[in-house]
């Protein structure tokens, strides 16, 4: 074994998770994990529903503490980027002037919010993906701040619903005639709005900004419909793209996430990618699947460990994500896009229900609102989702 050991990009939960699999899996060589941000790895549901609370602990954010890190010999390197790969020589460029040899490298440098051109020139616009975000957001939101969301994604959502909780007023507009119609549909969509609605959310459907007013700060907007709306503070919750720009040149396309086969390996020898910023081979959907969630980031993270150490594969697991919101835990199993039905099982309005997609008559994803017992069940009804090609 060489010197120059494992180098992961990005100190994110697929790094943390690969670089922790990786002592796990008996691997002996050198671990360095690249950390673009000032700490040590951390989790960021949280930033989008507790910290946003009134008084959180931010020390519950970090995966581990600075011990963890020294007991197992893995370097982190913070504060400091990948900004360029040679992958002939094995080296790794970083922010510091620094030129790093790698045996193996991971591409784990997640993805970064969209943003929107028009919205630029504007102090008070923000996006949500770093603890500092999240700590101003909570003043805000705790000050009463008029906020305005633009997008009704899960953060746009969940930011709403933190906002409602603070006691702030909300107003979200999304181009979609329902929130995350393309993802679940009308009929589910139309939930999401209800219950946005019922606590106290202005939700505008269907409807785009056309003109910003203000200085160097957002005063109002106008909508397409020629409505106004006055604001405080402006979030943007407009999807994340990879953030892998930094490849450019490596014989990577870094146009967008990396694709990587089942076991995370890239097209380039001895380069894996996992996480955000990577496209994994889905073998039921017989091509590479983007997924932006947490449970994948960290699954892949650990296939590329087992990949490197020589280790067995996990089994394939499901598609998943969860979404907290009002006090209700949302839950998500498959792939719904696939789906030509859906069926409604519960109680909508109590926020207690399961809606179980199907394609010819087989289930190919749920949506389990308040009902976290019926999860295991709907796993063992999806499994056939791991399991199967489509020709
Ligand atoms: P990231 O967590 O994005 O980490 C990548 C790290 O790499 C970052 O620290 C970044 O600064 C760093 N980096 C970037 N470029 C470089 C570079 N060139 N060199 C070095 N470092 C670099 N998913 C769910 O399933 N459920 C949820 O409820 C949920 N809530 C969320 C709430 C918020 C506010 C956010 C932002 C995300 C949420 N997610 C949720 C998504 C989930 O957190 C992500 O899928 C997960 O964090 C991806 O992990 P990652 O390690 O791939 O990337």
């Amino acid at each position: 074994m060489g010197t120059d050991g494992v180098v992961i990009a990005g100190g994110g939960l697929a790094a943390q998770r690969c670089a922790e699999t990786l002592r796990r899996a008996g691997y002996e060589g050198r671990i360095r994990v690249l950390c673009a941000e000032p700490r040590a790895p951390y989790d960021r549901p949280p930033l989008s529903k507790e910290m946003l609370g009134a008084s959180p602990d931010e020390s519950a954010v970090g995966f581990r503490g600075q011990d963890f890190y020294e007991g197992r010999a893995i370097e982190l390197v913070l504060d400091t980027r990948a900004t360029a790969l040679d992958p002939v020589a094995q080296r790794l460029r970083t922010s510091a002037g620094e030129e790093l040899g790698y045996e193996q490298l991971v591409i784990a440098t997640g993805s970064a919010p969209r943003t929107l051109p028009a919205f630029a020139p504007y102090e008070n616009v923000s996006t949500l993906r770093t603890l500092e975000d999240a700590r101003r957001l909570r003043e805000l939101l705790h000050a009463h701040a008029r906020l305005l969301i633009v997008g009704a994604g899960f953060i746009g959502q969940e930011v709403a619903a933190a906002a409602r909780a603070a006691g702030a007023p909300v107003t979200v507009v999304e181009l979609e005639p329902a929130p995350l119609h393309g993802l679940l549909g009308a009929e589910i969509g139309g939930w999401f709005a209800r219950l946005h609605q019922e606590e106290g959310v202005e939700l505008l459907l269907g409807r785009t900004i056309a003109t910003i007013h203000g200085g160097r700060r957002v005063e109002a907007v106008t909508l397409d419909d020629g409505r106004r709306i006055e604001a405080d503070h402006v979030l943007l919750g407009v999807g994340v793209s990879p953030d892998v720009a930094w490849l450019e040149g490596s014989g990577l396309d870094a146009s967008g996430a990396v694709p990587v086969d089942e076991r995370g390996r890239t097209a380039l020898e001895n380069v894996y990618a996992a996480g955000d910023a990577a496209a994994f081979f889905d073998p039921f959907l017989g091509r590479h699947a983007y997924s932006g969630h947490w449970e994948s980031a960290g699954r892949q993270g650990a296939a590329v460990a087992h990949a490197i150490a020589d280790a067995p594969a996990a089994p394939p697991a499901l598609s998943s994500f969860w979404s907290d919101q009002y006090g209700t835990r949302i839950q998500y199993l498959g792939h719904a896009r696939l789906a030509d039905r859906v069926e409604v099982d519960g109680d909508p309005g109590a926020r207690d229900f399961v809606a179980l997609y199907s394609r010819d008559g087989m289930p190919v994803a749920a949506l389990v609102v308040g009902r976290p017992k019926a999860l295991p069940e709907l796993r063992e009804r999806l499994a056939h989702l791991t399991e199967r090609t489509t020709a």
